[in-house]
């Protein structure tokens, strides 16, 4: 059984705390006994990599991002491998608003819109073979149900993310799609505070993949 915390920000992220270097996020996530992590910045993948080398090994990094579709939709994408995460990842910095309208990409602006629709973004995510999950369904912002109110029946999620136990799915049930709880971390604090714990045979993109795909076959739970 691997605890895992699918959306951890690191400091690329302008809205993150400083403290999320990718040595600082492994140390929380070991002390606090997760076994994988994703990390999901603000529409780049680009710090990935080195949090999966800091690791080294030691737990399972998956390489991830948290897009924002032109309908301010944040969508948590979990790739299987860094290349995959990297190339999708400069396709939706090159889509940011901001860069098509200034040419620039200035920081502060890194988490704004792109200008892919829901539809186009999931489309991409899967094209580069990873998994897409409605981000913090729960809250009443930048979630898919606060900016549409529902979610589109051909919207092509895989998971539906929950970031805190007490919100719980209750009526994101309806749905039918897998829930997955994941911490949203900016801050050390928030690492592992709330977690998926999967039954893997062990701790790959692939087998998480096959867990909320196959109906039973590989089981997870929200913690
Ligand atoms: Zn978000
Ligand atoms: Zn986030």
């Amino acid at each position: 059984m691997y605890r895992a915390d699918l959306h951890i920000h690191t400091s690329l992220s302008p809205c993150a705390s400083f403290e999320m270097t990718p040595r600082a996020i492994v140390r929380a996530a070991l002390e606090r006994g997760l076994g994988i992590i994703a990390i999901c910045d603000h529409n780049t993948a680009d710090a990935a990599g080195l949090v999966e080398k800091t690791a080294a090994g030691r737990l399972y990094v998956m390489p991830g991002m948290e897009i924002t579709t032109a309908e301010e939709v944040h969508v948590t994408a979990l790739f299987p491998d860094r290349n995959s995460a990297l190339t999708a990842g400069s396709k939706v910095k090159n889509s940011l608003c901001v860069r098509k309208k200034t040419g620039v990409l200035n920081d502060v602006y890194a988490s704004s819109a792109t200008t892919m629709s829901l539809a186009e973004c999931v489309k991409t995510i899967k094209a580069h073979g990873g998994i897409a999950v409605a981000a913090h369904a729960d809250r009443p912002s930048f979630s898919v149900f606060s900016q549409l109110g529902f979610i589109p029946e051909d919207a092509g999620f895989d998971a539906i993310e929950i970031t805190a136990a007490s919100s719980g799915p209750r009526g994101l049930f309806v749905t039918g799609l897998p829930i997955v709880a994941s911490s949203d971390s900016h801050c050390l604090w928030d690492v592992g505070t709330i977690f998926t714990v999967f039954e893997l045979k062990k701790p790959v993109w692939e087998e998480v993949f096959l867990a909320l795909k196959s109906g039973g076959k590989r089981r997870f739970w929200v913690a």
